[in-house]
């Protein structure tokens, strides 16, 4: 086994080998991008120095029963297995070869004759935490960084306090608390060459003065670039033309010292020569060079960099990248906001109100989830379905990403956990760990713990007795997902379910459908969805509870078992999902159709079943054939039904009529999403979506004309179902269901007994 990895052998998925910092460093030399070089002494080594050296049986000893709470015990203890990691000596071959590579790292060319006369050159020494272990932020044994080593003996004993950190006693607790395993953490230590900087500073790749994206700026000193950060000296300034490389402006500013590291690694500030001071930092060319990496990071990241670079011998290097946010430039800075309750970190659209106070843990991925203990903020870019046993645990959800149609807005507006989404920047700006107050009611967080009065949930209470007899003639139904939450929406006295999506179901088995089909286990399928949906089925009585085929995007589940076979699709919103997909994996319906076929012959003849995202009526006409085959007569022995949430099956409908429905539904969503052509998970964009443009309503209105006509029943199960404005609209055009959350049933009950009655008085009128 070799100790040690160069660089340049690295790729992005070496995260296993090389930790996550060192994948990155692969990603970036793939794209040729002149990175410093080194290498990983990799996470296996760790692994087989504990192993040669018999120190984990010890270390684990000390570990095994302590109270992490008893902080002077942990850190008692954390330093005695630090100083037992620090104190064993390094098997002598890996030893060896870690400082061979070392020397060679100095040597110019990298061969073996180079070595003759070895050059000893300064060297960062940072561990790199293997991802699945070790969550990014949080972890602190991963932030052991020592810079200006220089010497082989030295960066031996760098990469051997790199593997101490993974005990301090912060990383101890941290694992304890998250239920890590100790002895299956590994870690990695990258030694990278340090840059001698002549030159250096900052790049952006957009204009962050003007937001201006055409723009690359570019911001120049001499020796080190953290007198830019501090700004003690007024850097040259370039700005470039992002498309044509044309340098738009140059200003030379007068620079009178610089930062330059010494002989012995230690930083010195020099006054810069007078017949320097006003001269160009950089040239021309190497102007031109750096915007075309700048590009080249942007459009491989997908978004606006802002880059640390720096030059040694009039060569070029990247030092780091990471995304421009729309806070302060150089490090994302909280906003010094507040209002009359706080002070405000974070704002975002209100998913599902409420408020809650508690500490934020940050998921940066799937494998992270266990992190969430009961009671935890879940923080996350985005959440998908795989994500809900977590989101079960957690009292509060932020997001970056995501509308009011994405799961994490709808399962949290079902647990009644309050969730906001689109923050944009809540991984950035919320650090692990602090308490902060989710004021999801009106979309802010707001920093500590702050004591807010909520009415809403009383005030809710209220309005179900007061509404719960009211009789409308379009039936009030519910949607829901979470079996668990069958008695909570049950008692808004709805009418019936208008859509189960079984997707959260499966989600919390733990297994991917097409794997039970893969392991020929579909029986178990049936069985856990017959599970799920017998207890909304019993909590309904002999109301009609609709279930809707799985619609499972192959981006959502990968976290389930067999998730990580699914496609990797451009657009998975638009790609193989829904009714294509079961019908190519007919397996997969035939189970589903087989569970509500045994459901029925329990006597649970309530449960009526829809197909999702359909487009073509040959799709319904298939699906009939295998539902046929498990023993059941479509429309005859069970409400057989379509979604319509393509434009195409707005198209199609009257054919859909005449091959034999019992009933549509309006899956607004992405009816709304494919006929505006809005991605329904853009933040960005998400002012537009509007359920209530003229270009949907057109369809919907038109759909129930031609339903009518062939009397199959319409209903809508979109998130806007909950809306009083489109449960008027649906009423006038006399649809024969309006579906809402559960928390909006009473609102849109109330509406609807509104509308019809003014109806009535209408037509008495014109009587
Ligand atoms: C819809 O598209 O409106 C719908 C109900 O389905 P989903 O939100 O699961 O895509
Ligand atoms: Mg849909």
């Amino acid at each position: 086994m070799s100790y040690v990895v160069w660089f340049k052998e690295l790729r992005k998925d070496s995260i296993a080998t090389a930790g996550g910092k060192g994948a990155n460093i692969g990603e970036m030399l793939t794209l040729h991008l002149p990175v410093p070089n080194g290498f990983a002494v990799t996470a296996q080594t760790y692994g087989e120095f504990l192993q040669k050296t018999r120190i984990q049986p010890k270390i684990l000893g000390l570990l095994e029963g302590l109270d992490v709470e008893n902080t002077d015990k942990l850190q008692a203890v954390a330093k005695q297995i630090q100083e037992l990691i620090i104190s064993t000596p390094m098997p002598t071959e890996m030893a060896e070869e870690i400082m061979y590579t070392y020397e060679m790292l100095g040597s110019i060319k990298q061969k073996a004759t180079d070595l003759v006369d070895p050059k000893e050159v300064f060297v960062a020494v940072r561990s790199s935490a293997t991802a699945e272990d070790l969550p990014e932020a949080s972890f602190a044994g991963q932030q052991a960084t020592f810079l200006n080593i220089k010497g082989k003996q030295n960066v031996i004993t760098a990469v051997v306090a790199c593997w101490a950190s993974l005990f301090t006693a912060r990383a101890i607790y941290y694992r304890v608390k998250n239920r890590f395993d100790h002895g299956k953490v590994l870690i990695s230590a990258l030694v990278q060459k340090m840059v001698n900087s002549e030159k250096s500073g900052i790049m952006f790749t957009v204009n962050p003065s003007t937001n201006h994206d055409d723009e690359i700026v570019i911001e120049a000193i001499y020796g080190l670039g953290e007198l830019i950060v501090g700004g003690e000296v007024n850097p040259d300034l370039y700005l470039v033309d992002k498309k044509t490389r044309d340098i738009k402006k140059i200003e030379v500013r007068k620079k009178d010292y610089g930062l330059f590291r010494n002989d012995k690694g230690e930083n010195e500030k020099l006054v810069i020569p007078k017949d320097r001071q006003e001269r160009q930092v950089l040239n021309e060319k190497q102007i031109k060079e750096l915007a075309r990496l700048g590009k080249k990071l942007e459009e491989h990241y997908g978004k606006p960099q802002d880059v640390e670079w720096a030059v040694e011998k009039e060569e070029i290097f990247i030092v780091q990248t990471r995304a421009v946010t729309t806070f302060k430039a150089h490090s994302i800075e909280r906003p010094d906001i507040a209002d009359e309750t706080g002070k405000m970190l974070l704002k975002g659209e209100t998913a599902s109100a409420g408020v809650y106070a508690g500490p934020v843990k940050i998921v940066r991925d799937p494998s992270e989830l266990n992190k969430i203990q009961k009671g935890d903020i879940l923080v996350t870019a985005m959440t998908t379905p795989d994500m809900v046993p977590a989101m079960q645990r957690a009292g509060a959800i932020i997001t970056n990403e995501g509308g009011m149609t994405c799961h994490a807005a709808i399962v949290s507006r079902e647990m009644g956990t309050p969730c906001i989404v689109g923050t944009e920047h809540a991984t950035d700006l919320l650090k692990d760990g602090e308490i902060v107050t989710v004021h999801a009611t009106r979309g802010i967080v707001y920093e500590g713990k702050i004591e807010i009065q909520e009415v809403k949930k009383q005030v809710a209470e209220e309005v179900v007795s007061s509404t719960a007899d009211l009789v409308t003639a379009t039936e009030i139904k519910v949607i829901m997902d979470l079996p668990d939450f069958a008695a909570k929406a049950a008692a808004t006295g709805a009418d019936g379910v208008g859509l189960v999506r079984l997707e959260i179901m499966i989600a919390n088995g733990g297994i991917h459908p097409a794997e039970y089909v893969r392991q020929k286990r579909e029986e178990d399928y049936v069985h856990l969805l017959k599970e799920g949906i017998r207890k909304i089925a019993k909590a309904f009585g002999h109301k009609p509870v609709w279930i809707r085929c799985s619609d499972m995007r192959s981006d959502e589940y990968r976290n389930l078992q067999g998730g990580n076979k699914e496609p990797h699709e451009t657009d998975p919103m638009i790609g193989w999902h829904g009714i294509r997909r079961l019908l190519d994996e007919s397996k997969i319906l035939r189970a589903e159709f087989q569970a509500v076929k045994e459901l029925h012959d329990e006597g649970f003849d309530n449960v009526g079943i829809m197909l999702p995202f359909l487009i073509r009526v040959e799709e319904l006409r298939k699906a009939k054939v295998i539902m046929r085959e498990v023993g059941i007569e479509p429309v005859k022995e069970i409400d057989f039904g379509v979604m319509i949430e393509t434009p195409a099956a707005c198209w199609v409908i009257e054919d859909l009529c005449k091959e034999g429905i019992s009933f549509v539904s309006f899956g607004t969503n992405d009816l709304t999403q494919l006929t505006l052509g809005i991605d329904r998970n853009n933040e960005r964009i998400a002012h537009l979506f509007n359920e209530m443009h003229p270009a949907v309503l057109g369809e919907m209105s038109k759909v129930i004309q031609v339903c009518k006509k062939y009397k199959v029943k319409t209903s809508i199960c979109g998130q806007a179902g909950s809306k009083p404005e489109m449960a008027e609209f649906l009423v006038r055009q006399g649809a024969d269901s309006i579906s809402a959350n559960a928390d909006a049933v009473e609102e849109i009950r109330h509406t609807v007994a509104k509308v019809e009655k003014k109806i009535l008085l209408d037509a008495e009128r014109k009587k």
